[in-house]
């Protein structure tokens, strides 16, 4: 199951039949490999020989987090020769053989084993056990914080600021780029401070910037800074120049405007030299993206230093500025070039190597995040949490952003993690939420879009993804996931008995996209049919002819004493339950929060129960499973 994808490779590890009990149905659901010794190992496992002490350090140096089904002592000391460096060991959590308890036990906050940990609990209904400082402070991690954003650290004494947040001081934040959004969505007791007053001396400051800072060992307070990867180098260069004089180059150029490499998004050329081998070795290297634009594209771009030179060579005046304009510029904004030209044309030579590279920094306003976004479509059933299916949980407790109607946002509050961006919307505006949903997600961003019930029916599933195809959507990214969710009429039959035992559908009176002529084409099918038919979206304040009609429809095929039960809020603490027969519906009592199921000619009414029979031939004489 793809909600582990942030942690993969991702490997568990059990010692006992009942370890291997514990861990191995969500390690089989979500294929991860589980490691047991030859002497118990059963099938879809993994067999290991020999001691555990001698498989860990491979998969120590392979994978970003290992779960354990062991006693956390021995864990502790399986793992202490092993442990390095909490930006790179891996992600570590312990289960218990009894699945009552998960613990994050170490690289809670960058390795990720808090949330990994949450989602180890989430599946295996274990409580999750976490120490991290900022957890019980409900803040994202300082050493978390732009992760989302693929923001990469800087240098800078990590330990201090985080343990000034932990002590609850205040933290300067000097934001000079990269998204912003992280700080609209802090709880309301956050220990940021924005208003950078330079004579106080604060507890402990944060920037987030592009400039590479030298932070004085003598500095009185901690400081520490994060990159966004703003930076788009334009590169210009002669045949044959070597991978080794481009990253001279670059480096160089950084160094000597005060710019951190972490924060360059990647490489911008014409596409002459799309397959200009030092480029593309350099790329490689440092795992950078190449953006090559065509002349004529290039020379649509107003630069500082045109050259005529090169316009009669390749065909625009500029590549260098040009390139790196273009890749940082949004492709629906034209900022002057000024504002965006971090570092004019520059021409690097160096002795004894052949070749020359022209280079341009451009800084762009929205970071590179490099990843492919997810659009994680998610029914969260009709409204009590418990009625949320696990996997959908997890995505709800795993995404960056949540989006979706206020409502229903509220309702699933309890799963929201710190640090999460969670939008919502009044519930007219779907259309809206779709759109933005895309937007982030195409960023790079894992976006849920919450509906309620089921979000496939009559939910945000298939909107968004009208939206997706319509934008040009090439079905793959961003990365799409529909997650089931318990629908109104499967809730609203749960609590009236058994009224869908036999063949059933589901139709809905809102005729804002539908014309009312199919609709009543549909109710009169359904009646005539046999259908037992629940009935979406029945009446509003202003569409309440419809309910009417319906009911007429059914009664030409049906019998008045047809049960029908009238199942508003379902699951929510305002449910209210009516048992009634299409002779005797009132209307009135039907509104937007209603879903409305009417029995087949075999339903009847028993105390407070519907039943519809599973054959029509009576109880039993079908004997197909159950
Ligand atoms: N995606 C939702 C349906 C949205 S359409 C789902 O799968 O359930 C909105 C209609 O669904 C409402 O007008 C009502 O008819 C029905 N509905 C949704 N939630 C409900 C609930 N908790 N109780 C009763 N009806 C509900």
């Amino acid at each position: 199951m793809s909600v582990f994808t942030a942690f993969e490779p991702l490997a568990a590890i059990a010692v006992t039949p009942t370890g291997i009990a514990a861990l191995r149905p969500f390690c089989l659901a979500a294929g991860i490999k589980l490691w047991v010794p030859e002497s118990i190992v059963q099938p879809d496992c993994q067999s290991f020989s020999g001691s555990l002490r001698s498989l860990l350090p491979d998969l120590w140096q392979t994978h970003r987090g290992i779960v354990f089904c062991l006693a956390t002592g021995a864990v502790v000391r399986l793992i202490a020769p092993l442990l390095k460096d909490k930006g790179t060991d891996p992600a570590i959590v312990v289960v218990d053989e009894n699945r009552q308890f998960a613990i994050s036990l170490c690289s809670g906050h960058q390795g990720g084993a808090e949330n990994l940990t949450r989602l180890v609990a989430e599946q295996s209904g274990a409580t999750p056990i976490l120490t991290g400082a900022s957890t019980r402070a409900e803040l994202p991690g300082i050493d978390v914080l732009g992760v989302s954003f693929g923001w990469r650290k800087g240098e800078g004494d990590w330990t201090g600021v985080s343990a000034a947040t932990a002590r609850g001081e205040t933290i300067q934040v000097i934001q000079e780029a990269g998204s912003t959004l992280w700080q609209e969505h802090l709880p309301a007791q956050h220990p940021f401070n924005f208003d950078v007053d330079y004579s106080e001396r604060p507890a402990a400051r944060i920037w987030i910037s592009p400039i590479q800072r030298r932070f004085s060992p003598e500095s009185d307070f901690p400081k520490v800074q994060w990159h966004p990867r703003v930076l788009w180098i334009g590169i210009g260069c002669e045949r044959g120049t070597s991978s080794r004089l481009i990253a001279s180059a670059i480096d160089r150029t950084c160094r000597a405007h005060h710019l951190s490499e972490s924060a360059i998004a990647g490489i911008a050329s014409i596409d002459l030299k799309a397959d200009e081998v030092g480029l593309l070795e350099f790329c490689r290297d440092r795992n950078l993206p190449l953006r090559c634009f065509s002349s004529e594209h290039l020379r649509s771009i107003e630069v500082p230093n045109p050259s005529a030179i090169v316009a009669a060579e390749v065909g625009t005046p500029s590549v260098a500025e040009a390139a790196a304009i273009l890749a940082a510029r949004p492709d629906t904004q034209h900022p002057t070039p000024d504002t965006l030209l971090r570092v004019k044309k520059q021409i690097v030579r160096e002795e004894g190597e052949a070749g020359a590279v022209t280079i341009a920094i451009a800084q762009s306003q929205q970071e590179l995040i490099d990843r492919t976004g997810q659009l994680w479509l998610i029914g969260t059933g009709p409204g009590a949490i418990e009625q949320i299916t696990p996997a959908a949980r997890s995505a709800i407790a795993q995404a960056d952003v949540v989006i979706g109607y206020s409502l229903y946002v509220d309702l699933v509050s309890p799963l929201l993690r710190p640090g999460q961006i969670v939008e919502t919307s009044p519930i007219t505006q779907e259309r809206q939420r779709g759109d933005r949903a895309i937007d982030l997600a195409q960023w790079g961003l894992t976006v849920a879009v919450i509906s309620s019930g089921d979000c496939g029916i009559y939910g945000m599933a298939g909107l968004v993804m009208e939206q997706l195809q319509q934008r040009g959507w090439d079905g793959k990214s961003p990365k799409v996931q529909v997650f089931p969710g318990i629908t109104a009429l499967q809730a609203a039959a749960a609590r009236v008995g058994a009224p869908l035992m036999h063949d059933f559908c589901a139709i809905s009176l809102s005729d804002l996209l539908t014309p009312w002529s199919v609709i009543e084409k549909r109710l009169t099918a359904a009646a005539a049919a046999d259908f037992v038919t629940a009935i979406y979206n029945p009446r509003s304040q202003t569409r309440t002819q419809q309910i009417a009609t319906a009911r007429e429809i059914f009664l030409q095929h049906r019998k008045s004493d047809t049960p029908v039960a009238l199942v508003r809020s379902v699951y929510r603490p305002d449910e209210q339950i009516m048992l009634t027969t299409l002779g005797e519906l009132d209307v009135e009592a039907i509104d937007m929060l209603t879903v409305v199921l009417i029995g087949n000619q075999s339903t009847r009414q028993h105390g407070d129960w519907l039943i519809t029979p599973r054959g029509y031939l009576g109880f039993g004489e079908e004997s197909s499973p159950a």
